[in-house]
Order: C-alpha cells, then structure tokens, then sequence
C-alpha cells in the first residue's frame, strides 16, 4: 500500500501493518510514513520519561495520544 504523509508529505509505503491494534492504528497506518512513525517512537520515549508518564494511567495515555496526534498531524476528532 502506498499512502500520503501527512507529516512529511512523501508519497511512500505504509507501514506493514497498523502500529496499534485500534481504529486510530489503522489510521495512522494510512496517514504515516515509516520514517515519521520511527521518529514519533523516539520522541514518544523522550516524552514519557521527561513527563514521567506511567502507560498504566489512562490519563497519561490520553495526554500521549494527544501529542502523537499533533506530532504525526493527525486529525483529532474523526477516525476514517
Ligand atoms: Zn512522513
């Protein structure tokens, strides 16, 4: 599958499968090139660590969805 990014605006191949195993993967799968999802990986750990996020709390997993959203440009609200 060849997709957008839209972070970086290449036109590419997906990445193999959906990253998460929810409709917001599956949207990320179509709207995120391998190397922008690499990158957001690496930032994603600098985050948790420089906010001390614990992935056991639903709230920092709403506040880390939340950066990842605006990170790789994804819209908020509406899932394709
Ligand atoms: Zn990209």
């Amino acid at each position: 599958m060849r997709i957008t990014c839209k972070r970086c605006g290449q036109t590419t191949d997906a990445l193999a499968q959906p990253p998460i195993p929810t409709a917001l993967g599956s949207q990320i799968q179509k709207s995120t090139c391998q190397a922008c999802w690499r990158e957001w990986l690496r930032t994603q750990v600098i985050l948790i660590n420089e906010h001390r996020l614990n992935l056991m709390d639903p709230e920092a997993r709403k506040v880390l969805e939340g950066q990842m959203r605006s990170f790789l440009d994804l819209a908020s609200d509406h899932p394709e």
